[in-house]
């Protein structure tokens, strides 16, 4: 299950970033995903309550920020977002291009006590 796998690492890191901050317990969270990570949305909310079950993060607030793509054309030189679902240039319809940002999920912030 790519979901599971990737809420499984997110939860570790914030493990850590607790750790590190003598922290007992998360708050709140905000996760960036990425258009092109192919995590969706409530997938990505199901897995974090369900691992989160018990632990630090329980009941936690989860914010979901949508981090839209952005990509390098190699063909025309430019950058900026494919045209969703597509992973291809928006301006000469080439497919060599190079993924800049969008296809992470990522902790961007967290509220800690
Ligand atoms: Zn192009």
């Amino acid at each position: 299950m790519f979901e599971r796998s990737m809420v499984s690492s997110l939860v570790k890191e914030m493990e850590l970033i607790c750790g590190e901050n003598n922290a007992e317990k998360v708050l709140e969270v905000t996760i960036s995903l990425g258009s092109l990570s192919g995590v969706e949305e409530d997938n990505l909310k199901y897995w974090f309550q369900n691992m989160t079950k018990g632990t630090f993060a329980e009941d936690c607030k989860v914010t979901i920020e949508r981090e839209n793509a952005q990509i390098y054309c190699k063909a025309c030189d430019c950058h900026g977002p494919p045209p969703y679902p597509l992973l291809m240039c928006m301006n000469c319809k080439s497919y060599d291009v190079e993924i800049l940002s969008g296809d992470m999920v990522n902790i961007e912030n967290m509220a800690l006590i």
